[in-house]
C-alpha cells in the first residue's frame, strides 16, 4: 500500500497565488514568515508525513485502542511518531512565540495540518485537538495558567482535549449537566462526558481537558455554561506532576473509522471531585468553547480535504496499474485510467481537492488578517469573511469528502471493497467527519442563520461583488477561460437567487428556511469552489504567457477548472432549486408515516 505524498506543489501554489502569502508576510508578527522560511518547513513537514506519520496508518486501524489498567493504550508505533511529532517542534509551528511557538500563519499550519490528516487521520486528531486548547486557552485564561499550562501543550508534551457531549447533550449543549462547584482557588467538576477524542492517552505525559460545566445557579440553557482547565495530573505552582487528580476513562467506543483515535466516556468526580480552574468567566464558557470550535471546525474540512487527497492518489495510481479491457477502436489491453468513465471519477476527485483546498486556505489567511492586520476596518472584514466561510469549510469539504472517498472504491472495483488497498479506510475513516464538530446540519443553520440572516445578506453579498470582480481578470485573458468564466457567471447568479430567497423568507417561515439550508450550503461551496478555480485559472494562464515555472502543472491547473466549470458547477443548479423548491410535504407527512 503506497504511503501518502504531500501534494506540495498545489499547496505552494494555493498559498504563494490564492492565499496571498506575500500579504500575510507584511502584517504585524508574521513579518518573518517569507516564502523563503517556508519552502524548507513545508519540504520537511511533506516528508514527515509519509516517512514517519503515514506508514503508521494501516496499523492504527488494525489494532484500534483499548482500556487496559485503567487507562488508553494505542499501538506502541503511534506513541513513538508522536514523540517524533512533538520533538520536531510540529506542535508549535502556528502558535504564539511567547509560549515557544514558531508564531508562523494558520495559513502554514493549513497546509502542515493537511499533511497530517492525509497521513494519518486517527493520529493526527491528537495534535489537532490540542492546537484548539491552545487557543482558547490563549485568548480566554488568566495569565497564571497560560504560564503553567501553554508552554507544555505548545511543545506537546500535554495534549488538550474538548470536552462537551454528554450522553443528553449533543448538538444541543444547553443540556449540559456536569456540575462545578467552588472550592477555594478551584472547583470541582463531577460528571461524566463522552465521545471525547484522544480523552486519555500516554503518549503525553498529561492530558488537559478544557471541560463545558455548569454552577449550582447559573442560569437554564447555555447561558449557564462555564468552561474549566481539568488536567489528568495536577501540576505544582513549578510545572512539576502532581497528584493523579479525579478524571477517568472508563471505555473507548467501537467504531466505523479512526480506530486509533480513542473516543472516551470520561467520568470525572467519581472520588474527591476532579479539580477544575475556571477559563474566562462564570457562565460565559461556550464563548471561550467558540474559539476552540471554530478552529476545529476549519481543521475538520480540512481533514475532509486531506482524506480525500490520500483516497485520489490510491485510486490514481491504481487506475494507472490495472489492465482491463480495451480503449474503443483498440484490441491492445488498457489500463483503466484510459478508461472515458475512470478519467470523469478521477478528475471529479481532482477537480473537488483543488477547489476544497482553496476554499480551505482562503479561510485560513482571512483569520490571519483577522487577528493581525493593524487596519481596524481590514480586521473586521477579514472576521466577516473568515465566519462566513468557516461552515462552508466543514459542511462543504466534509460532505464532498464522502463522495469523494467513495468513489476511491469505486475506481479500485472490487479490491477497493477488501481492506488491502486502503481504500475502504479512507471511506471508513471520512464518515465521522460531517457527525462532529457541529453535525453538518448545524453547520448549514450557521450559515443561513448567523452568517446570512443575522446581518441581512450584507457579508454574502460583499463575497459576491467580489467574485463579480474576478470576471474581468478572466476576460482580460482571452477567449481561452471562457468557459471558466460563463460557470462562474451562472454559479454567483445561482447563490445570488438563493440568497435573495432566503432574505426574502427571512424570519417569517423559518421551517422553509431551515430546510433549505442544508441545499444553501452546498450551494454555496459549490460556488466559492468555482470561484476558487476560475482565480487558479487565471493564475495559471498568466504564468504560461510570462514562460518559465511548470507549465505542466499550469496546464493541468487550467484543464481542471475548466472541468470543474463543466462538470461541477451544474450542480448548482440542482441545489438552486431544492433550496428554493417547496419541501413542505416533509413537514407535512405525519411522523406516524415516517
Ligand atoms: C468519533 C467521535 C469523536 C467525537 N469527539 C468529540 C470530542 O472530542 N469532544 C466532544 O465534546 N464531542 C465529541 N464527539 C461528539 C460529537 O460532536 C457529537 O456526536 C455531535 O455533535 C452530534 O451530537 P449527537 O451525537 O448527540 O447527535 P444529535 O445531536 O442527537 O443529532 C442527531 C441528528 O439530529 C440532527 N439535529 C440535532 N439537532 C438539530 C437541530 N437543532 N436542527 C437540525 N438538526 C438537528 C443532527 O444534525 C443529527 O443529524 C465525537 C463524536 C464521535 C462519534
Amino acid at each position: 500500500m503506497a504511503e501518502y505524498i504531500a501534494p506540495l506543489e498545489d499547496q505552494k501554489f494555493v498559498i504563494n497565488e490564492l492565499a496571498g502569502l506575500d500579504r500575510i508576510s507584511r502584517l504585524p508578527g508574521f513579518e518573518h514568515a517569507t516564502e523563503d522560511l517556508l519552502e524548507p518547513i513545508l519540504d520537511e513537514a511533506a516528508r514527515f508525513a509519509s516517512e514517519v506519520l503515514s506508514p503508521t496508518n494501516t496499523i492504527g486501524d488494525r489494532e484500534g485502542c483499548q482500556v487496559e489498567n485503567g487507562g488508553v493504550t494505542v499501538p506502541a508505533e503511534f506513541a513513538a511518531a508522536y514523540r517524533l511529532f512533538a520533538e520536531s517542534g510540529w506542535q508549535g509551528l502556528d502558535c504564539s512565540q511567547d509560549y515557544d511557538g514558531m508564531g508562523l500563519p494558520s495559513l502554514i499550519g493549513s497546509a502542515t495540518t493537511e499533511m497530517w490528516q492525509g497521513a494519518n487521520l486517527a493520529l493526527s486528531l491528537c495534535p489537532m485537538l490540542n492546537s484548539g486548547a491552545i487557543d482558547a486557552l490563549e485568548v480566554h485564561a488568566s495569565d497564571e495558567l497560560k504560564q503553567l499550562y501553554l508552554p507544555k501543550l505548545v511543545s506537546g508534551e500535554w495534549c488538550g482535549t474538548m470536552d462537551l457531549t454528554e450522553p443528553q447533550a449533543g448538538s444541543d449543549l444547553g443540556r449540559i449537566r456536569v456540575q462545578a462547584v467552588p472550592d477555594g482557588d478551584h472547583y470541582k467538576i463531577s460528571g461524566t462526558k463522552i465521545f471525547i477524542t484522544w480523552g486519555d492517552h500516554e503518549m503525553a505525559e498529561n492530558v488537559i481537558h478544557l471541560v463545558l460545566a455548569r454552577l449550582r445557579d447559573a442560569p437554564e440553557g447555555v447561558k449557564g455554561l462555564s468552561m474549566f482547565l481539568i488536567p489528568k495530573f495536577l501540576v505544582n505552582d513549578d510545572g512539576s506532576l502532581g497528584d493523579r487528580n479525579d478524571v477517568f476513562v472508563t471505555s473507548v467506543e467501537h467504531k466505523l473509522g479512526i480506530h486509533a483515535s480513542p473516543t472516551c466516556v470520561l467520568n470525572y468526580g467519581d472520588n474527591d471531585g476532579a479539580v477544575g480552574y475556571l477559563v474566562g468567566e462564570e457562565n460565559r464558557g461556550l464563548a471561550c468553547m467558540f474559539t476552540m470550535m471554530n478552529l476545529a471546525r476549519l481543521q475538520v474540512g480540512i481533514q475532509g480535504l486531506a482524506i480525500s487527497e490520500r483516497a485520489y492518489q490510491a485510486a490514481r495510481d491504481y487506475a494507472k496499474d490495472r489492465v482491463q479491457g480495451q480503449v474503443l477502436g483498440s484490441r491492445d489491453p488498457a489500463r483503466i485510467i484510459q478508461h472515458a468513465d475512470i478519467r470523469r471519477m478521477l478528475m471529479t476527485m481532482k477537480s473537488l481537492i483543488e477547489a476544497m483546498r482553496a476554499t480551505a486556505y482562503v479561510t485560513a489567511s482571512a483569520l490571519d488578517t483577522a487577528h493581525h492586520a493593524d487596519d481596524a476596518d481590514a480586521r473586521s472584514a477579514a472576521l466577516e469573511r473568515s465566519a462566513l466561510l468557516t461552515p462552508i469549510v466543514k459542511g462543504w469539504l466534509t460532505e464532498v469528502a464522502q463522495e469523494l472517498t467513495s468513489i476511491g472504491v469505486q475506481v479500485h472495483g472490487g479490491t477497493g471493497y477488501v481492506e488491502e488497498t486502503g481504500a475502504a479506510q479512507h471511506l471508513r475513516d471520512a464518515r465521522i467527519l460531517p457527525i462532529y464538530e457541529g453535525t453538518n446540519g448545524i453547520q448549514a443553520n450557521d450559515l443561513v442563520g448567523r452568517k446570512l440572516l443575522a446581518d441581512s445578506g450584507r457579508g454574502i453579498q460583499r463575497m459576491l461583488g467580489e467574485m463579480a470582480e474576478t470576471d474581468a481578470g478572466l476576460a482580460a485573458r482571452g477567449p481561452d477561460l471562457d468557459s471558466i468564466r460563463n460557470a462562474l457567471a451562472t454559479g454567483r447568479q445561482r447563490l445570488e437567487q438563493a440568497t435573495n430567497w432566503l432574505l426574502d423568507q427571512g424570519h417569517d417561515v423559518p421551517a422553509r428556511v431551515d430546510s433549505a439550508a442544508f441545499n444553501y450550503m452546498m450551494l454555496a461551496g459549490t460556488v466559492v469552489g468555482a470561484w476558487q478555480m476560475a482565480r487558479a485559472a487565471e493564475v495559471a494562464h498568466g504564468k504560461l504567457a510570462a514562460g518559465g515555472g511548470n507549465a505542466d502543472f499550469y496546464n493541468a491547473k487550467i484543464l481542471t477548472a475548466k472541468y470543474y466549470a463543466e462538470q461541477i458547477v451544474p450542480r448548482s443548479a440542482a441545489y438552486l432549486d431544492a433550496a428554493v423548491s417547496d419541501s413542505s410535504p416533509a413537514m407535512d407527512l405525519p411522523e406516524d408515516q415516517f
